[in-house]
């Protein structure tokens, strides 16, 4: 469906010139259609175009308004900074930092922070609005944000990168905050990450404030068991999906870090066999079995699976359009397309990272009869547990792990179930259901509210 916005009145059309939505903030392109061809657009706005896509399906679904439509498909703030940063040699670079709160209605923002070079504005949104969806499916009371810089983590010393962290947060300072926007590790940042952020903003507050981001080491106010949340999460999604034993089942992972490195571990702890695995660096394929400790020992000595000895390289489109039983995408947005998704031969994709599919191929693998684990549904076990230590943060007080990992649990299957249950009852796909769910619940709380004035 086609929504246009022409002097504040919304008309439909077909195959009309794309939709803007406009505010003053923002104006947003969405496209007409599934989008068509966009391989000219970068990967941030073609990330933005799937959101923007998957909530006006959604939309359509739920009947929402346009007046509803056009407050969704806005971000409630979008903050671009510049962060001038110190090189070790005395030179001064600038790079471009972003924070974007989607929405927070339903509660404080809530979302992680990236740093990655390809990371720009259209991207941060997309992830804002899917960390909005994401905190409503799975019933948590927090709204969407998401940070980034656009910096390459990898090219900078640990004291550049603490300087650019600390810079970062100094600019985005005054929308942040433990009632206002949590954030929390996302690509290229993690716990220590968060120790920086959680100084640098307690030093200007006066006093320690922990709750100001989640992720933190444990010393600091971390949870037990967020390192290995969304991991854990991915984990429970693929064993809920699964027909029947996990015994044996066969697992490729694309991306090797905090997300898919622990998805590995946990999905061979359940009795699956972990085949192959990517990053960066590269992927490696053993059809008897990774043995993924073995392989993390490696990755944390050399920096990636690259060169690993006890298996066999392979190209990373390869490691997509293995022969297995489930693939677990981990790395960036846009990796499976119309181009590559008619040969992908896994029977269930579940989905760690945000945005890997795109709407087209989203289309062919569902008329393949491919289930896919959506992003909003499969990766939640990091912002469920997020909550858990901010709310522990907020109490000053721990939880022991079993408390934590009962808690999760109890979310992600019962979140599964009402996606399993949506999906049937309307004919849907899970992500379709994931969605009708999480925009159904935002929408809702907008009209409880009311609009102000
Ligand atoms: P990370 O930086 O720890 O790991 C990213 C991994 O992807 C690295 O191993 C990197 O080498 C690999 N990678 C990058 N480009 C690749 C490519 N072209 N092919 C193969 N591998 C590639 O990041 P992360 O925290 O594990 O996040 C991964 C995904 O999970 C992201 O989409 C993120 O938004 C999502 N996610 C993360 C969390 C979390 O708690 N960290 C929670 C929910 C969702």
């Amino acid at each position: 469906m086609v929504t246009l916005i022409t002097n504040n009145r919304l008309g439909r059309g077909n195959g009309a010139p794309p939709t803007v939505w406009r505010s003053s903030f923002m104006s947003i392109t969405v496209p007409s259609t599934t989008p068509a061809t966009t391989s000219l657009l970068s990967p941030g706005r073609q990330a933005l175009d799937s959101a923007l896509f998957q909530l006006d399906q959604a939309a359509d679904r739920l009947g929402l308004d346009d007046g509803l439509r056009t407050m969704l498909a806005t971000p409630r703030r979008s903050l671009t900074v510049a962060v001038p940063v110190r090189r070790e040699d005395g030179r001064m670079d600038v790079v471009q930092g972003f924070r974007v709160q989607h929405n927070i209605t339903r509660g404080p923002a809530k979302g992680g922070i990236r740093f990655h070079p390809s990371t720009d504005i259209h991207e941060v949104t997309a992830l804002a609005m899917w960390m909005t969806w994401k905190c409503a499916l799975v019933g948590i009371p927090y709204g969407g944000a998401k940070g980034g810089v656009s910096v390459d983590p990898a090219s900078l010393t640990t004291r550049e990168l603490e300087r650019v962290t600390r810079r970062y947060v100094n600019e985005i300072l005054p929308i942040i905050g433990p009632e206002r926007d949590i954030p929390a590790p996302d690509v290229g940042t993690d716990e220590q990450t968060m120790a920086w952020i959680m100084d640098t903003y307690s030093v200007n507050t006066g006093y320690p404030v922990p709750g100001v981001v989640t992720g933190k080491p444990t010393t600091l106010g971390g949870s037990l068991g967020r390192a290995g949340a969304t991991s854990r999460g991915v984990q429970l999604a693929a064993l809920k999906a699964l027909p029947g034993s996990p015994e044996g089942r066969t697992v490729a992972v694309q991306g090797f870090g905090k997300v898919g490195a622990l998805a590995a571990r946990y999905l061979a702890d359940a009795g699956c066999r972990v085949v192959a695995v990517s990053d960066v660096t590269g992927a490696v394929v053993n059809r008897s079995g990774l043995d993924v400790d073995d392989l993390r020992a490696w990755v944390a000595e050399t920096g990636g699976v690259y060169g690993y000895r006890r298996a066999d390289a392979l190209s990373h489109a390869e490691l997509l359009e293995l022969d297995v039983d489930v693939l677990v995408p981990a790395a960036l947005e846009g990796v499976i397309t119309e181009e590559n998704a008619p040969r992908i031969r896994a029977r269930l994709i579940v989905e760690g990272a945000n945005g890997p599919t795109t709407p087209e191929a989203d289309r062919i693998l569902a008329d393949a009869g491919t289930t896919v684990v959506p992003d909003i549904l499969a990766n939640a076990g990091g912002v469920i547990v997020s909550y858990l230590e901010w709310v522990q943060n907020l109490q000053a007080c721990s939880w022991n792990a079993n408390e934590v990992e009962v808690r999760l649990r109890d979310l992600m299957e019962s979140s599964f179930d009402a996606v399993a249950a949506t999906s049937a009852e309307r004919g849907v796909t899970l992500r379709q259901a994931a969605h009708i769910i999480g925009v159904g619940r935002v929408a809702e709380a907008h009209r409880m509210r009311g609009l102000y004035p």
